[in-house]
């Protein structure tokens, strides 16, 4: 784990840091507040720092007010380093949004302990924004993880200049598989579903639940021709797609609908989305079981 410091004394910043590497963290160095203020600032910044409370320029104190201020998609556990030892003096410092404090000179085995506290908390929230992106029938993307990320590999297909290709897949009359084996058995067919879908991916695709019996899958740097052979090709393995279900003999198989559209043809995450979803329709209307590249 990578740990932030900042101090403006050179000598206390050099034990500091020695201690946190005898420990085995990686250790980011600043060595005032307008540096560590910039070092939080950035997207790979460590989730926990330990912020000396007077420093030239802006404070330790300061920082965290700052920080709290932004709303930021990762948090930063914030530990005080401060000599100041009044209640009045620890309240305000957790006031401006501190998590914890420690009193200069610091006690290494207390500091060591301060800082495990502040691991397992960052280790939970990691934990529950992990939880909180995925679907948790299929173990896919959700769908609000999988529009973040499409928003995301748009961007970067513009500035890199590459395609962008997505399938949306309904499975077709799946009330009837609810209907004829329940409503447990429906969810063992959604989930083969899903890893059938896992594995026609590779690293770099995503997948998604979109929303009951549908999935949406987005490939970068695909091209029209190469999105279409890959529909043609989950189209087939999820009508080979076999779920055994306790109490059935024979086991269930379902077949699919695809709608696709690539970034060629298109603009937006809207565009491209609701291109793909009336393809879909029109692969419903001709019959299900079928591929329908938007604007074919
Ligand atoms: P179509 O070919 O037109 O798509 O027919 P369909 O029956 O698949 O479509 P419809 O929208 O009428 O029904 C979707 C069904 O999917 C109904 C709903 O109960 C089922 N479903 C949605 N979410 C879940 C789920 O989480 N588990 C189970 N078992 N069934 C689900
Ligand atoms: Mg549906
Ligand atoms: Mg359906």
């Amino acid at each position: 784990m990578e740990v932030l410091i900042a101090d403006d004394d050179a000598l206390s910043r050099r034990i500091l840091q020695d201690v946190l590497v005898t420990w085995g963290y990686q250790v980011k160095v600043t060595k005032n507040g307008h540096e560590a203020w910039e070092a939080l600032q950035r997207e790979d910044t460590p989730s926990l720092a330990i912020l000396d409370w007077m420093m030239p320029g802006l404070d330790g104190v300061e920082i965290c007010k700052l920080l709290r201020q932004q709303a930021k998609d990762r948090y930063t556990y914030i530990i005080l380093l401060t000599s100041r030892y009044r209640p009045e003096d620890i309240v305000q410092g957790l006031e401006a949004g501190a998590d914890d404090y420690i009193i200069k000179p610091f006690n290494p085995e207390e500091l060591k302990y301060r800082l495990k506290i502040g691991q397992r908390i960052i280790d939970l929230e990691e934990r529950i924004l992990g939880l909180a992106r995925i679907d948790y029938l299929t173990g896919l993307l959700n769908r609000r993880a999988f529009m973040e990320r499409l928003e995301a590999e748009i961007s970067r297909s513009k500035r890199e200049k590459t395609s962008l290709g997505i399938i949306i897949i309904d499975l077709d009359f799946f009330k009837r598989v609810n209907d004829s084996y329940g409503h447990l058995a429906g969810d063992r067919v959604l989930q083969s579903v899903a890893r059938c879908l896992q594995q026609s991916c590779r690293r770099y695709d995503f997948a998604g639940r979109y929303g009951g019996e549908e999935f949406i899958l987005g490939f970068p740097g695909v091209t029209k021709e190469g999105i279409q052979d890959i529909a043609f090709r989950i189209r087939k393995s999820i009508s080979q797609c076999k779920t055994i279900c306790t109490g059935q003999q024979e086991p269930i198989t379902v077949t699919a609908s695809l709608g696709v559209a690539c970034m060629e043809d298109h603009f937006d995450a809207d565009q491209l989305i609701s291109a793909a979803d009336d393809a879909l329709y029109q692969a419903k209307r001709e019959g299900r079981d079928k591929v329908v590249m938007a604007g074919s």
